[in-house]
């Protein structure tokens, strides 16, 4: 498979997909370029090695055609100071000007094509309109992560007309590079810390993670279904009772894998769900009514820190509290530090991923002092499922 440092550019037209859907304030300014930030070094490669870049993003979620407040223009002023070169804009992203513009691309040059999704068969994977975007260039990159999961016509449908010259971006090598790093043939031992709301939008991720690491530490609202399922009183703490089949079969499968499955023995506990609520402590498997456990105890910090400490190889999904209120962060702030700590003195590798971990992560400054970030969300969490990416799959075969 070729290999973006291995594809010859020079006098070829790149189409790149890249995700560019970025917040933006009243004045349409950006609010966070990290999206953006994190395409430029695949835009540069291409530009550097003599090639012309042809860029397609989405941006928000258009509802009936265009609309100016989802309008990638408003990205120009940004895009062309850090690429030190002015950005030619096609305010259709198919069509007769979109053509003229990519034809007359010389080597070096960017254009960036207007919002994908203001048509409604981007979304829908038609062949198509795919098409059309696959006639204005000669090799295809995908690097946008972030929509990897989807069976879109620019982030998988394209790829069949470019059967030797599709390629992964930066970004999309990065990430598969660095999730495969606790997925497949990690250094052991590896361990999944899953926090979060609900067991069920993880529950395929923990079946699958069963399967692969040495320990498994539960933690956050979805805490109490398992203690629930084993017998626990859980108060009135988050449930959700048509899983704890489900839940109870895991830990049965985590045994039966040998697995460590570590589940909260302690909780904080609030009397509402607010930071001024009356708080308490108490053994997380007998929890009055009236009382609900919103992050984990000190016991439970203690025991987590050591299984961190002890491991070569970890994924953090999902915060251990209810982070967000002051007197509930406490969990998910000790365990970012420890997970901080293994990466800088035991040389663990650690990954991050999934929104409101990489919230913590942020919240306590900590991103420069682990391993791996995913900015994938959804695409990550499919990843670890053990689903095949359209996005990836399309690339590879
Ligand atoms: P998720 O999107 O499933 O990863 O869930 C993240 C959310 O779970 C965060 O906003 C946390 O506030 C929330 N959360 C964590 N622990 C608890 C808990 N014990 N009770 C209720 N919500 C929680």
């Amino acid at each position: 498979m070729q290999t973006i440092d291995t594809f010859d550019f020079s006098g070829k037209k790149a189409i790149i997909r890249v995700d560019f859907n970025v917040p933006l304030n009243e004045q349409f300014e950006i609010t966070d370029p990290t999206r953006i930030n994190a395409a430029i070094p695949t835009i540069k490669k291409v530009l550097k090695e003599g090639g012309a870049a042809i860029l397609m993003s989405h941006l928000g979620r258009p509802k009936e055609g265009p609309e100016d407040k989802f309008s990638l223009k408003h990205l120009l002023p940004y895009l062309s100071e850090v690429l030190e070169t002015e950005v030619l804009f096609a305010d259709d992203c198919i069509g007769f000007q979109a053509r003229e513009l990519a034809s007359k691309l010389s080597p070096g040059q960017v254009l960036l094509l207007e919002n994908l999704r203001f048509y409604k068969e981007e979304t829908k994977g038609d062949e198509a309109f795919a098409k059309k975007l696959a006639d204005l260039s000669d090799v295809y990159i995908n690097d946008a992560f972030g929509t990897a999961h989807r069976a879109h016509a620019s982030t998988a449908i394209i790829a069949q007309f470019f059967p030797n010259d599709k390629l992964f971006g930066y970004i999309m090598g990065n990430e598969i590079e660095n999730i495969n790093k606790v997925l497949v043939e990690p250094q052991r031992p590896l361990t999944a810390i899953l926090g979060g709301a609900k067991v069920s939008g993880k529950i395929e991720i923990i079946n699958n993670l069963i399967d692969k690491v040495d320990n498994l530490i539960i933690g956050g609202g979805m805490m109490f279904t398992f203690i629930k399922a084993l017998g626990g009183k859980i108060g009135n703490s988050l449930i959700e009772d048509d899983l704890l089949e489900t839940a109870f079969e895991a830990i049965e499968k985590a045994k039966e894998k040998n697995v460590n499955i570590y589940i909260p023995v302690d909780a904080v506990l609030a009397d509402e769900f607010s930071n001024d609520a009356n708080t308490s402590h108490a053994n997380s498997y007998n929890i009055e009514d009236g009382w609900m456990g919103l992050d984990i105890g000190e016991k439970t910090i203690a025991k987590y820190k050591e299984v961190i400490a002890n491991s070569s190889s970890i994924l953090w999904n999902g915060p251990m509290g209810v982070f967000e209120m002051s007197n509930f962060e406490k969990g998910t702030k000790e365990i970012a530090y420890a997970v901080a700590q293994a990466t800088q003195d035991n040389n663990s590798f650690t990954l991050i991923g999934g929104g409101d971990s990489v919230a913590a992560i942020n919240k306590y400054e900590l991103i420069d002092n682990v391993s791996y970030v995913s900015t994938g969300g959804g695409a990550m969490l499919e990843y670890i499922e053990g689903k095949e990416l359209p996005g990836i799959k399309a690339i590879k075969e």
